[in-house]
């Protein structure tokens, strides 16, 4: 990191975050999992994390979230380290699909019936379906384990309350993973599948958390304070590259052009972003856009980007 943009940022991110806070105003917290409903509107908060461990924060930074579709890079991350590339790509396709993030629309489309990527959901719940483990709940221990690890806090949860939101409400997903369960993409049992994908979904964080994370990708999937690496380069390149094309969904294109960083969101409000070989970057803001992307917390991502010059094209 640059001193002088440390200290720019250090200085000017507080207005910056109440400048963007407004922007809440022209969304709203995701409802169709009823326990995200009750969020705060307008909650706004940033951490950045450089790699010597330095950290700015402003705003409700402390806030807790569930990671949503956050989780699906790391998710993806683990299943490349665990059946490969030609493991992960025999089942999901590389391609974005300019729908809705649970969209049953282009479900048949790709030989022989694969999601089109691992971003959206009928891809993820793929992706959670191919983590080594007996059982569900082997599984989703794999994955705590893992999510533990990137993120450098070994209290790291799910989420109970929304967990069974999500559950007993998961209708659209229910009938994606039936659909790929009939074209044999998934193997094995349904509700199972299913039970790992809510569970990750519903891991709880805050800004540190995904900023952590987001740093270790940015440092190509090394650990910040050891240089250990918990990932290898290549498929964070590929996980990268996915953040780049289908990271806010069908809004990527718009976020490339406007903000210029890989990055992923979920529909607690979090997004999580890097600037490559520098920071970490989490945010969080309830309110979505129509697309589901958190208004004032792109709003934010924007400023900071075109104030520093992050864009990465
Ligand atoms: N758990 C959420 C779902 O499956 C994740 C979606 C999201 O964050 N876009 O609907």
């Amino acid at each position: 990191k640059t001193e002088t943009e440390w200290a720019e940022l250090c200085g000017l991110l507080p207005s910056w975050l109440e400048a963007s806070r407004q922007q809440a105003a022209y969304g709203k917290p995701a409802s169709y999992i009823p326990e995200l409903a009750h969020a705060p509107a307008d909650a706004l908060g940033v951490t950045i994390m450089a790699p010597d461990g330095q950290k700015i924060s402003a705003g409700e930074c402390g806030h807790a979230f569930t990671l949503q579709s956050i989780s699906k890079v790391f998710t993806l991350l683990l299943a490349l380290m665990d059946q490969g590339e030609e493991g992960v790509f025999r089942k999901v396709g590389m391609e974005p699909t300019g729908d809705d993030f649970n969209s049953m629309l282009k479900l048949e489309l790709v030989e022989p019936g694969i999601p089109f990527n691992p971003l959206i959901n009928a891809g993820a719940i793929v992706i959670s379906s191919l983590i080594r483990g007996k059982t569900p709940e082997e599984k989703t221990e794999r994955i705590l384990t893992f999510f533990r690890t990137i993120a450098g806090d070994a209290s790291l949860t799910y989420n109970q309350a929304v967990y069974a939101s999500e559950s007993a409400t998961a209708h659209r997903n229910r009938s994606l993973a039936y659909f790929l369960k009939d074209n044999r993409v998934l193997e094995e049992d349904v509700e199972e599948v299913l039970d790992v994908y809510f569970k990750h979904c519903s891991i709880e964080v805050n800004c540190h958390h995904i900023a952590r994370m987001a740093l270790v990708l940015a440092l190509n999937g090394k650990e910040p304070d050891t240089g250990r690496e918990l990932i290898p380069r290549r498929y964070v390149q590929i996980a990268k590259s996915f953040m780049i094309t289908c990271g806010m969904y069908n809004a990527s294109g718009e976020f490339a052009i406007r903000v210029g960083l890989p990055a992923k969101s979920g529909v607690a409000g979090g997004i999580l972003a890097l600037v490559p070989g520098k920071y970490g970057i989490g945010v969080v803001g309830p309110a979505l856009n129509d697309k589901g992307n958190s208004v004032a917390g792109v709003h934010l991502l924007q400023t900071m980007s075109e104030a520093c010059d992050w864009s990465i094209f």
